[in-house]
Parts: C-alpha cells; structure tokens; sequence
C-alpha cells in the first residue's frame, strides 16, 4: 500500500470518528439521565436479585428503589448505599415503603454508611448531573454484571 493510500484511509477513519462523536452528542442531557438510571438501576437489581424486596423482604426484585427519591436528591441518584431491589408494590404502590426500608437498609449498610447517607441528604442533596460523569457512569455499571 502506498503513502497516499495510507492518507486516504486515515483521513476516512478520521472523518468517520468525527461524526460518531458528532452521533454521540446529539443525545440531549435528560436522554442520557435516562439512559444512565437505566443501567444504575440493571445493575442494583441484578446485585440484589437473591435478596428479595428490601421493603417487605417476601416481595421480588423487580425494580431499584431509592431511599431518597432521585428526583428530589439528584446527587444521590447512583449511590450504591441510596438504591436497592424491591418489588413494584413497595417502591411504586407504596412510594418506597420506607419504614421497613430503613430498617432492612441499617443491617444491609450499618450505622456509620447509613450516617454517611443521611448527611448526604440533608446537605448537599443536589447535583446536575454532567454529560461526562453520565458517561462514566454508564461506562462503569455496564461491564459490572
Ligand atoms: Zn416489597
């Protein structure tokens, strides 16, 4: 293969890269809030998929319930400590059914993360999320299965 063959490849690989990222960006921020809960949240039921409903404890994992909403406590969205498996009637029918949560979350955790979590909450609870960290966080809970 000649020189200018080689040029030619390169610049064709180069312009293909260029418009991926170009593909890449055009997914708007709340799309990727979305996508990234998506795989947070795959990855917290397939880590508590044995260990039944943290609510109730006889329901099934079929969802991943925040202790504190991720609507109202953006920075806690991907906190491991924050989300756990639980059934549909707990997290959804019963917005979360906290009270068992918390005392099936204190034996799961302990005091001192459950303390940790707490703070979190209370202090600095919102976080916009970035493009990039969202991509980090997509990155890092997809190949964690
Ligand atoms: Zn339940």
């Amino acid at each position: 293969m000649s020189n200018d063959e080689v040029n030619v490849i390169c610049n064709f690989i180069e312009q293909l890269n260029k418009l991926k990222m170009k593909t890449a960006k055009q997914i708007s921020l709340p799309k990727l809030l979305a996508k990234t809960q998506k795989v947070f949240n795959a990855w917290v039921r397939n880590r508590d998929r044995e260990k039944g409903c943290v609510s109730c404890k006889s329901g099934k994992v079929e969802q991943a319930s925040h202790f504190y909403s991720a609507g109202k406590h953006s920075a806690l969205r991907f906190t491991e400590d924050n989300c756990h498996g639980a059934c549909v009637r707990c997290n959804y029918f019963l917005s979360g059914n906290l009270l068992p949560y918390r005392a099936t979350l204190l034996k799961r955790i302990g005091q001192q993360r459950l303390d940790i979590l707490e703070a979190t909450a209370t202090r600095r609870a919102v976080h916009k999320w970035s493009r990039f960290e969202l991509e980090q966080i997509i990155k890092k809970y997809s190949c964690l299965d």
